[in-house]
């Protein structure tokens, strides 16, 4: 339920609808509009009586919310929402460029790529440690020695770090070693880890699952929300369809259509989306059109013999041009691109 306060409402009757909602045993929401006061309830509000609401005088109106998720819902804060990490943002009119290997692989490669794609323009640096991979088999990735390279690569560039993290187990190192917790597409309804993560304060990168609607997205979002940490940021990154010759689909129209139902920030990631190289750059490009939030981009210096997704890595030349593309697209999408800071 939301309760919309009229412009101008006084700050006693604002602090009087609060105690009434918290008396009622509601949870409060609050936002501030341009010229609106908005109390988001959420729990059990089947004893709310809306309509003694509606006869408060400074109560503007009241909306029952029909969707399942309440605070990742954009009627409980129409303002679109900034996720901060360090000096930089996420959300907003900024537009996040995320690069790097799909996996660590050593000191090396870590160091080099981030060194390429910091210096061609990307706000941050991504890099598994903890791989969730089809086959037990196939590189499981470097794990915590992983999560070290990383710090190196921060502290050589300054680029903050995404990393997945796919158990509770390692939660507590992921809270000190890395700015973004990337949760993977197979770990989007987890919900114990979802759980998790929303008891903390770092920012997360919740990547839609493989075949999940984008109400079942935003339902895995609320799990974070909902336990308090508000710095969620939504991954496109292709669902499974009947088309073979791309990985994924990528499912562009879901950008605006996150947009109007949610004001959480929405990235895309074309290199899962396509598992094609190639499809990287056009897709990027389709993503600010389409007025995505940023792209998480695979960015490797032998993707011949990377460790893991090669097929669909561009190399740090290829990078700087696709930069370059967005930089000069920014301008006409009145984005900004943070870089150097
Ligand atoms: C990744 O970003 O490395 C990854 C495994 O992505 P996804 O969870 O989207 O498959
Ligand atoms: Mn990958």
């Amino acid at each position: 339920m939301i309760i919309v306060m009229k412009p101008k409402t006084p700050q006693e009757e604002i602090e009087g609808m609060k105690r009434r909602i918290l008396e009622l045993g509601c949870e409060i929401h609050e936002s501030q509009g341009v010229n609106y006061h908005i109390f988001g309830l959420v729990g059990n509000t089947s004893t709310v009586d809306s309509d003694r609401l509606r006869a408060v005088d400074w109560v503007e109106k009241v909306i029952h919310v029909q969707e399942p998720y309440k605070i990742a819902n954009r009627l409980f804060h129409p303002k679109d929402s900034i996720v901060q990490i360090g000096n930089r943002k996420i959300g907003g009119e900024n537009f996040a460029v995320i690069a790097g290997p799909c996996s660590v692989e050593s000191e090396e490669q870590i160091i080099s790529i981030a060194e390429d794609v910091k210096s061609a323009g990307a706000g941050f640096l991504r890099g598994g440690a903890f791989k969730p991979r089809s086959s037990p088999y196939s590189f499981q990735g470097l794990r915590e020695d992983g999560l070290e390279l990383l710090k190196s690569a921060r502290e050589k560039t300054g680029l903050p770090i995404v990393s997945e993290l796919m158990s509770t187990e390692h939660l507590n190192r992921f809270i000190e070693d890395v700015d973004i917790i990337q949760i993977g597409a197979r770990n989007m309804q987890n919900f114990e880890l979802l759980k998790e993560v929303g008891k903390i304060r770092k920012p997360v990168i919740l990547k839609r699952g493989l075949s999940a609607t984008i109400e079942e997205l935003l339902l895995a979002a609320e799990y974070v929300l909902a336990h308090g940490n508000e710095n969620v940021i939504l991954c496109e990154r292709g669902i499974r369809t009947f088309e073979k010759y791309t990985r994924n689909t990528l499912d562009l129209s879901s950008i605006p259509v996150i947009k109007k139902l949610s004001h959480l920030p929405v990235i895309v990631d074309p290199s899962h989306a396509g598992g094609l190289w190639w499809l990287v750059e056009p897709m990027a490009k389709a993503a600010m059109v389409v007025g995505a939030d940023g792209v998480m981009v695979e960015v490797h210096n032998d993707p011949a013999n990377a460790k893991c997704d090669g097929q669909q890595s561009i190399k740090p030349e290829r990078f700087r041009t696709l930069m370059n593309s967005l930089k000069e697209l920014a301008k006409i999408q009145n984005k900004v691109i943070q870089e150097n800071i």
